[in-house]
């Protein structure tokens, strides 16, 4: 198996300088990510052969090596960090692989520099409230467990009068770096310190009370302000108040995720309130001022003579402030007429009456339904 020229596999010119070199490897591996091709041999494959031409051209000795000697120049068993693997490549022995990636993926899964500061992770926690505090906004205390620093040892994990010693395996370096004598120059092998596992520094002697980690859980508690109009699934970010960074890095955000209770005479549909009345045919029929609840107490409301059942009436500016603007949401009202049970004979009589006395003319609905059968099946 021959293998490709470096310059063909990422698409530019032999005399191609730093930056194209650069710019046609974040092109090809954007293409050929292995995020973005799940389960595809053949993009896995060009992803490393894309990898592997970068990591030569990328680097000054080995691209005068590689454009004098070929690939014998850069012979890959020698030149390589550990095996082949794309995960290895991933795990951090290709220095230049970070950089490049962070600003487009987020860096989400790939390991920060060994040794430095590590933002902490974001602490999701979900808090229910009800209808009415999500519509006027309502402070809360949120509790929550989270890591301190411990503070028998002010988050060094060594005993107290003790410190931390630098690894003298690596010298601190979290690294063991292997040179390689080959005819065309020492070639350098990386892998993680297996003394230290990569932090640079042993602890002797461990803090008693956080056994050497540095930190202690502890419930903490939060209070937050929910804004008037939020609505329910919506999240509101408290930056730095998530999990503990790690070597001094910031604490990760906690994402607070709002839940709203169910309320029983109400549904909200954005700033809107919906509500549903039943009222009785006598109401209907003759019209009435009644009473309708709304999220602001009770107001007065006159329904016309005649009403029909599931008729749909706005009350405007009776909603929920809006979240961001001096706006607020209307309530619609829906009345619903309730055909009465269990009447008397009495009430059964009266009924009977007046339907006698009214006939079908009153029904116009139903006229017009039966006048349409008519026609059709004359
Ligand atoms: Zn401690
Ligand atoms: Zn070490």
């Amino acid at each position: 198996m021959s293998k490709r020229d470096y310059y063909e596999v990422l698409g530019v010119e032999k005399n191609a300088n730093d930056r194209e070199i650069k710019k046609a490897y974040r092109k090809m591996a954007m293409k050929y990510h292995p995020d973005k091709n799940e389960g595809n041999k053949e993009s896995e494959e060009k992803f490393k052969e894309i990898n592997e031409a970068y990591e030569v051209l990328s680097d000054s000795d080995k691209k005068a090596r590689y454009d004098q000697f070929g690939h014998a120049g850069v012979n890959n068993n020698g030149g390589f960090s550990g095996g082949s693997g794309f995960d290895d490549i991933f795990g951090g022995g290709f220095s230049g692989f970070d950089d490049i990636f962070s600003d487009f993926f987020g860096g989400g899964r790939r390991s920060q520099r060994r040794n430095g500061p590590k933002r902490g992770a974001d602490l999701r926690i979900r808090i229910s409230i009800s209808f009415e505090e999500a519509a006027f906004g309502v402070k809360k205390e949120i509790k929550l467990k989270r890591n301190e620093n411990c503070e028998t040892c002010s988050g060094t994990g060594a005993k107290k009068g003790t410190s931390k010693k630098t690894c003298s395996r690596c010298n601190g370096t979290g690294e063991i770096k292997n040179v390689q004598r080959t005819m065309f120059g020492n070639m350098v092998n990386v892998s993680t310190c297996n003394v230290c596992h990569g932090e640079g520094q042993i602890i002797e002697s461990p803090c008693e009370t956080c056994h050497g980690s540095g930190k202690v859980k502890k419930e903490k508690t939060i209070s937050i302000d929910i804004p008037a109009g939020i609505d329910d699934e919506q999240v509101i970010r408290l930056s730095a108040e998530g999990e503990l960074g790690e070597k001094g890095g910031p604490r990760g955000d906690l994402l607070v995720i709002i839940g709203i209770k169910e309320h029983k005479l109400f549904k909200r549909d954005g700033f809107d309130v919906y509500c549903e009345i039943p009222i009785t045919f006598t109401q209907a029929t003759l019209g009435d001022e009644m009473e309708v609840p709304t999220i602001d107490g009770k107001v007065k409301y006159k329904i016309p003579e005649g009403t029909q059942s599931g008729t749909v009436f706005r009350l405007k500016g009776k909603g929920i402030k809006h979240l961001r603007r001096d706006l607020k949401g209307d309530q619609y009202v829906r009345v619903v007429v309730e055909v009465p049970k269990n009447l008397s004979s009495k009430q059964k009589d009266i009924l009977k009456e007046f339907a006698k006395e009214s006939g079908e003319d009153i029904y116009e609905q139903r006229k017009g339904f039966f006048d349409t059968i008519k026609e059709m099946f004359k």
